[in-house]
């Protein structure tokens, strides 16, 4: 099994404060076994469950075997964090370490990216520019425009509405 450390996922940041950072000695008590440490384990345990960064925590101290070797990180033990490194090289490979790397960079790199503007709806080409006679001014143009297209419907002849035949007044 593979246990170098991985330079390229960095311990997660954090504006708020750790409980490991305001009670080490929980995490790492120096006499393991004994009733006090277990409970300062089960203290810590309980402070990681509700910290904000316990995932990327979880990450950085599994890929960070040699950094992590004792204490509590991420509510996990050093027994359960190296059953946690098995299975990841069963599921990952002996390159493990370094495929959560590159799948940390990618999604940091998709994170950085800016917001792309969503796309500006389509006018249609027919009401890309409609005509709006309540706002527009009547030009000359237009109205000479206008006085075409009535001389036009005037002259045209019109075809005459076909009546109804008999025989379709008998399919009735
Ligand atoms: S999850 Fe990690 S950072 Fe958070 S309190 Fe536990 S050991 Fe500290």
């Amino acid at each position: 099994m593979t246990s170098p450390t991985a330079p390229s996922i960095p311990f997660p940041r954090s504006t708020t404060r750790l409980a490991c950072r305001t009670n080490p000695h929980w995490f790492a008590p120096e006499r393991t076994g004994s009733p006090s440490a277990r409970q300062d384990i089960e203290r810590a345990k309980r402070a990681c469950s509700g910290c904000p960064i316990a995932t990327d925590c979880l990450k950085w101290a599994l890929t960070h075997a040699d950094l992590t070797r004792i204490g509590v990180w991420a509510a996990t033990t050093p027994r359960q964090r190296t059953q946690l490194r098995h299975r990841l090289e069963n599921r990952l490979g002996p390159d493990w370490i370094n495929a959560i790397a590159r799948a940390d960079e990618r999604a940091r790199q998709r994170d950085a990216r800016p917001p792309q503007p969503a796309p500006a709806p389509q006018a249609h080409p027919m009401w890309a520019h409609p005509y709006q006679p309540w706002r527009e001014p009547l030009t000359a143009d237009r109205q000479q425009h206008n006085r075409e297209l009535l001389k036009q419907a005037l002259t045209q002849p019109t075809t005459p509405t076909p009546r109804p035949t008999r025989i379709r007044a008998e399919a009735y």
